[in-house]
């Protein structure tokens, strides 16, 4: 979390002129579904039942992925405290990782792509050509958040989006179902000591 991983690959995929998938976001559009209808994330059967009953899209647009609901464009929705809270728990359930794997299999197979998320090259499409796995150090990160959110003169604020962000990596790691690991045969970059031009080359 807080690598740059979304806003790198989705730079690369406009350079080389190929789509862009940003596997969070469809994590963040099932949450929104789950959410607006009040469901509980507990209750496995009725999250199940809301996906099948759900109208569920995603197109590639200029500088990002969009989606809609039943029809309804929920994009710009996607990002909000209240899903980023909400999400860890809805990318838990079994199924809707099945759910979600399966439209990024379908996705992969129509032709070369950047695909961005953190299952990606171990268990959505292990036999892809070129997986590179991002990482920087926690408290770059946690830097780089706090700039975003124009904070980054308070210290009580940083190491709160440091603690924030360890446990979001601890939680991704140590899940059951696709944890956060690295292939083997990944390519490492650590980008703490670059600028994003920089990581994007
Ligand atoms: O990358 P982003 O913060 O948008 O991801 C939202 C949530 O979806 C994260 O908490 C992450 O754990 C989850 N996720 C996932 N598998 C993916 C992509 C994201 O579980 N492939």
């Amino acid at each position: 979390a807080g690598v740059g991983k979304t806003s790198t690959a989705c730079t690369v995929a406009s350079r080389l002129g190929i789509p862009f998938l940003d596997t969070g976001a469809m994590y963040r559009a099932v949450t929104w579904i789950v959410s607006d209808n009040g469901v509980n994330p507990a209750d496995i059967g009725a999250v199940n039942r809301l996906i099948a009953r759900t109208k569920f899209r995603f197109a590639q647009g200029k500088n990002s992925v969009h989606f809609w609901v039943n029809n309804q464009e929920i994009t710009d929705q996607l990002r909000t405290p209240e899903i980023t809270q909400a999400v860890t728990a809805v990318c838990e359930i079994h199924d809707v990782r099945v759910y979600l794997v399966k439209l990024q299999r379908e996705w992969a197979a129509r032709g070369f792509g950047v695909m961005e998320g953190r299952d990606i090259a171990t268990v959505v499409l292990p036999e892809v050509g070129l997986k590179i796995f991002m990482t920087a150090r926690p408290d770059v990160r946690a830097l780089r958040r706090a700039k975003e959110l124009g904070i980054s003169d308070d210290k009580q604020a940083i190491a709160k989006l440091a603690s924030e962000l360890a446990e979001r990596d601890r939680r991704d790691t140590e899940r059951e179902d696709s944890p956060l690991r690295t292939a083997n045969d990944a390519i490492v970059i650590d980008n703490s000591d670059l600028n994003f031009t920089e990581q994007v080359d």
